[in-house]
């Protein structure tokens, strides 16, 4: 079982808070989607013998791609790779991509799964974020994708922002709900380094996000939409039936995926890696064959350290008896020790051999997490 994550990475505009790798010439499109298809050609060796299971077109906007350079990708990601026959394939979406002529293009293809880049249904705070898309498409096109067969849909919207009142942010959630999509991901607002709104930030003029708006903005969404049926499986999403991100869930899981494309991130299993992020420097390695990848070759404790992370941030939390056969006794017996003051405090709470973080710990996740990091030896 695999997984493959291919970043596109093209966008109409550049979000103001955003830091992923993108450029908004689309001049060098066509040239990166034929590397892209090099690159799947070139690692296919890596997945021989493992069936797929999700692939994941993420960016960027994987919307902007043309019908012939989405057909390019997947022609080859079928000849090259034995994909499961329900697996799960998604693809971002932008909102103004998402017309009816957009929809037509998609459907040609085994797209079976949408995330769209929603963020929010108010124009004032789209035009404050520098999106492409305007509310009135962030309303229309959901409906519109529905009623074109796409029920597996997940939306992402942004909460903590300066602009954000707590009255947008009920209604915000309140139309997602109304939407019937199945999957919601939600993220606080942060001030990335080297993006417009670090600028804005630092010489004035705009606010820096507020850590007690966002925190009660947090817990307003995870109690409303517990309350409208989704489970919050994982700090930022949100599934109605158990629709959970299956890419997304095997990652958390230690499933093995390629990481394609400028950027793009993989984990053999073992060990992780990065492609370059540079379009130009990417297209140039792949036309020599070359695979402009770093690998991070992961430590035990490395391995150790990723499982706490991630595992705690969903609802299963860490599984104690799993950590026992990986790590043995002695190591649960010091996560206990750690986790004391927290559990004490309720951040944490053991249930079924299993250490969660209760609401309130969630703000606190991360810190939470790297109080468990494994530093030294036992
Ligand atoms: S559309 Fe997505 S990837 Fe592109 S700039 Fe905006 S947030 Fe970043």
């Amino acid at each position: 079982m695999a997984g493959i994550y291919i970043h596109i990475p093209f966008c109409k505009k550049a979000c103001h808070y955003c830091d992923f790798h993108f450029s908004t010439s689309l001049q060098y499109k066509g040239d990166l989607v034929r590397a892209i298809a090099t690159e799947l050609k070139l690692k296919k060796d890596r997945l021989a013998g493992q069936i797929v299971e999700t692939i994941y077109f993420g960016g960027g906007t994987p919307s902007l791609l043309s019908d012939v350079e989405l057909g390019l990708i997947i022609d080859t990601l079928s000849q090259h790779y034995q994909i499961a026959p329900q697996a799960e394939i998604t693809l971002e979406a932008n909102p103004d991509d998402l017309d009816k002529a957009g929809l037509l293009k998609i459907k040609q293809f085994p797209i079976n799964r949408f995330s769209i880049g929603i963020q929010s249904f108010f124009e004032e705070d789209l035009l404050w974020m520098n999106r492409a898309h305007h509310a009135a498409e962030a309303a229309s096109c959901i409906p519109r994708s529905q009623d074109a067969g796409f029920e597996n849909i997940s939306i992402d919207l942004i909460y903590g922002y300066p602009i954000l009142t707590d009255a947008k942010w009920q209604a915000n959630l309140a139309q997602a709900v109304q939407t019937h999509v199945p999957h919601i991901s939600s993220y606080s607002l942060t001030v990335e380094p080297k993006t417009a709104l670090a600028y804005q930030v630092q010489k004035g003029l705009q606010q820096a996000p507020n850590d007690s708006q966002s925190a009660n903005q947090f817990k307003y969404l995870q109690t409303y939409l517990e309350a409208a049926g989704f489970e919050a499986y994982e700090i930022s999403n949100y599934a109605a039936n158990q629709q959970y991100a299956v890419h997304n869930t095997n990652y958390w899981k230690g499933i093995p995926y390629l990481g394609i494309g400028p950027s793009a991130h993989g984990f053999d299993g073992l060990n992780r890696y990065a492609n370059i992020a540079n379009n130009a420097q990417y297209i140039k390695a792949i036309a020599h064959s070359q695979l402009p990848e770093t690998w991070d070759y992961l430590t035990q404790a490395d391995r150790f350290n990723e499982y706490i992370m991630t595992s705690l941030r969903t609802q299963w939390g860490i599984n104690l008896t799993q950590v026992e056969i990986t790590y043995g006794a002695q190591r649960v017996a010091w996560i206990l020790e750690e986790a004391a003051e927290e559990l004490a405090k309720e951040n944490l709470i053991l249930v079924n051999n299993s250490l969660k973080l209760s609401l309130q710990g969630k703000l606190f996740a991360d810190g939470i997490a790297a109080s468990l990091f494994w530093e030294d030896d036992l």
